[in-house]
């Protein structure tokens, strides 16, 4: 064995100041205090406050900590700090060290340089930051030295929320105190909060760092916006849950041991199916820690990878013609005292509690598919969905055999007696266990499965805050819990009640179960027979926010106001064009001074020998050169014709306000010419000979980590 052995105990959440930490650190009065504020949401007083400050920032210097950050995730998608040091002024030329409870509580940020859809001018710059003491502090380390990180809500001075976690946290009460409602109605007489338990699976590549640096489109784009398939792709199935790689295998290592120090889950480690693709899987948490460590999975990734000489790319779609990279958000509602709602037991046909709770959730997703849809929605991921590796855009839920027999019993007799078995799964072979089979098979095809105990949201993207689609699934499932207590609390008959209600919500909202290969076009047409929606692109998913039943629905529950809501459509729209705009300079870029150029010596070079050989042996056949340097001369006028039109139409988008109309230019005219440019940069590669090539080739990329 190697000598380095990891107590995984000992390490884990090292770096967290947790609750044994608080408890062992606070007055137990302090520590029951703030114990009941993360529970009930209590107000905690500034002498509280102040204690817990001071504990923290002890905590914190003890460990080499200099600094504290309020660490917030604005609408850019990623999280933002900024440090300030512990140190106050000096008196006789000393410092002290110190934290204070209004610290603790309430940052301020220059609100104005970050994405605010017209919320807040750039004069009203004043944006607030609050600690969310439910998701705990913790210590990151790099090269500014050791920061302490309060986790935190970002808003605007009038209120509104600027960032990802405020209305995440407004979901989660309205969850649960819905679902609360509808416990109480099955005779629950103990839970007294709900909260959704969150496991997000999180999909990357890694390349050599090397490389990545030597393409532009990498640096600038994440992604590739030239390159010709390699000879190889993922069509051997060979990567897929293959050997981990020795350099892989020890950033695998490394990043595993930098997530147990910050208390994050990281459970499953595999190759996944296009070469250089992998995956890491923590184990579920609430939902609001569960985003938060997504968030820190995503930047521990790119940080270990730096160190490993490599380069995690967390796109959805890096590289054209292998898989691009997502991100599984399972989620399911678990009870303070340990009830998962999604269980449905070994005969879920008599668990009326679980069918009641899975109708619910079907007519949420029918009724809210395109804000479902929207919550998965960046740039990014409009190459991936629906390109037969990804779930399609359409949004629809798999049941599995088993439970979709229930639905049926349920939808045409009202009742269902019988629940299909599991039973066994024979090998044929004696040496073999004989193994329980679950009484359901998988269907990787489709974006929202039900997988035993829990929905498994399979649309978001790899670089992706699973923040909103949480938020999403929160907001619309509360509403129909919502709508139904309100019936079920006047019912005089509950049982009857219920089964009308269960049976009246299938019926209803069945439209959107399909247990078949969501890959295909078939699909797509019976989608659109059935009235469900397909909405292709990003931008298309926009003005699903303010939607009247949209605004209707966040409203309802303080999740969202109509402003936050326009807001959040507006960022949508520069974020989409300032993305495209920068793809589309950057193939300028790269096609003028790298591509163009190589092509134009590679020419020269056959042009010389061309001569040459003429010149040396005016019999000798140059046939070889004279073709090659046709078809190149062809493609090169090709690619130049392209490139120009590129610039112009870039040009003139680029002339055009801010806003909708723009984003819709973006996605109609510069990315179809992004397209046109690309197809013959790529038959180029293809024919220019290699050491003129400007750039690492897909092969070197995937292939040679
Ligand atoms: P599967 O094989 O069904 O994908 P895994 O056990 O590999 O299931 O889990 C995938 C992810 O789902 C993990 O992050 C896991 O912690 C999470 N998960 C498991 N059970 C639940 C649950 N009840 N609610 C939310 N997430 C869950
Ligand atoms: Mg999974």
């Amino acid at each position: 064995m190697m000598n380095d052995n990891i107590n995984v105990t000992e390490i884990f959440g090292a770096d967290v100041f947790s609750d044994e930490v608080m408890r062992e650190r606070l007055p137990k009065k302090i520590y029951q205090e703030i114990r009941r504020t993360i529970e009930t949401g209590a107000n905690m007083s500034q002498a509280t406050a102040d204690v817990v400050a001071n504990a923290m920032k002890d905590w914190a210097v003890e460990r080499g900590a200099t600094h504290f950050t309020h660490w917030f995730q604005p609408l850019t998608g990623i999280t933002a700090e900024k440090h300030d040091s512990f140190v106050t002024a000096p008196m006789y030329g000393r410092t002290l060290l110190e934290f204070s409870g209004k610290e603790l509580i309430k940052g301020e940020a220059d609100g104005s340089s970050f994405p605010s859809g017209g919320l807040r001018a750039t004069f009203e710059a004043r944006g607030y930051t609050a600690w969310d003491c439910t998701s705990p502090a913790f210590l990151k380390e790099d090269a500014t030295g050791v920061i302490l990180c309060i986790p935190t809500a970002f808003c605007a001075y009038t209120g509104e929320a600027l960032d990802k976690k405020t209305p995440l946290l407004r979901s989660m009460e309205a969850i649960s105190e819905q679902s609360v409602r509808i416990l109480r109605l099955f005779g629950n007489t103990t839970s007294t909060r709900v909260t959704p338990s969150v496991g997000a699976e999180q999909e990357y590549f890694l390349v050599d760092r090397e490389k990545y640096l030597q393409r532009k489109d990498l640096i600038y784009a994440g992604r590739t916006l030239f390159g010709a398939p390699a000879p190889k792709g993922q069509e051997m199935e060979d990567h897929y849950y293959g050997t981990i790689r020795e350099r892989v295998g020890a950033y695998m290592k490394d990043l595993n041991i930098e997530l147990w120090k910050l208390g994050i889950p990281a459970k499953t480690q595999h190759n996944e199916a296009a070469p250089a693709q992998h995956e890491l899987a923590p184990i579920y948490e609430e939902a609001n820690i569960a985003v938060d460590h997504n968030q820190l999975v995503m930047e521990t990734m790119k940080k270990v990878a730096t160190r490993h000489g490599l380069q995690c790319l967390l796109h959805e779609k890096p590289f054209a013609g292998v898989n691009g990279s997502g991100k599984h958000n399972n989620w399911s509602l678990t009870t303070d005292d340990g009830i998962n709602m999604l269980n449905p037991g070994k005969t879920p046909h008599d668990n009326i509690q679980f069918l009641f709770v899975l109708a619910c959730v079907i007519k949420a997703v029918d009724t809210h598919a395109d804000l479902l849809r929207q919550s998965a929605a960046v740039v990014g991921n409009d190459q991936r969905l629906g390109g037969g590796e990804a779930p399609p855009a359409i949004i629809s839920i798999f049941l599995g055999e088993q439970l979709e027999d229930v639905v049926k019993q349920l939808v045409e007799t009202g009742e269902a007696t019988s629940s299909i078995k599991g039973g066994q799964l024979d090998t044929g072979a004696h040496a073999l266990p004989v193994l329980a089979k679950d009484a359901n098979d998988r269907n990787r095809t489709s974006p929202f499965a039900f997988t035993g105990n829990k929905f498994e949201f399979r649309m978001v993207g790899a670089s992706d805050s699973v923040a909103s689609p949480n938020t999403v699934l929160n907001a619309i499932v509360a509403e129909t819990f919502c709508e139904a207590a309100d019936i079920l609390e006047q019912a005089e008959d509950f049982d009857e009640a219920v089964h009308g209600l269960i049976k009246k919500y299938l019926k209803e909202h069945q439209r959107i179960l399909f247990n078949g290969n969501g890959y295909t076009k078939a699909w797509v047409e019976e989608a659109e027979r059935r009235g469900l929606p397909n909405i292709r692109s990003t931008v298309e998913t926009a003005a699903t926010l303010t939607t009247d039943k949209a605004v209707a629905l966040f409203e309802k529950f303080g999740i969202f106001t109509r402003a936050e809501l326009q807001s959040r459509e507006e960022i949508m729209y520069e974020t989409y064009t300032k993305t495209v705009n920068i793809e589309a300079r950057t193939m300028i870029d790269m096609a003028t001074k790298q591509i163009i150029p190589a092509v134009i010596s590679y020419t020269t070079e056959l042009a010389q020998s061309l001569n040459a050989v003429r010149e040396a042996c005016p019999e000798a056949d140059v046939s070889v050169q004279k073709e090659i340097l046709v078809e190149v001369s062809a493609l090169l006028a090709r690619a130049k014709v392209a490139l120009t039109a590129l610039k112009v139409t870039q040009a003139q988008g680029s002339l055009m306000e801010d806003g909708k109309d723009k984003a819709f230019y973006y996605r109609r005219s510069i990315v179809p010419a992004m397209e046109h440019l690309r197809t013959p940069v790529d038959e180029l590669e293809m024919l220019v000979d290699k050491k003129f090539w400007p750039m690492p080739s897909y092969g070197d990329l995937i292939f040679e980590v």
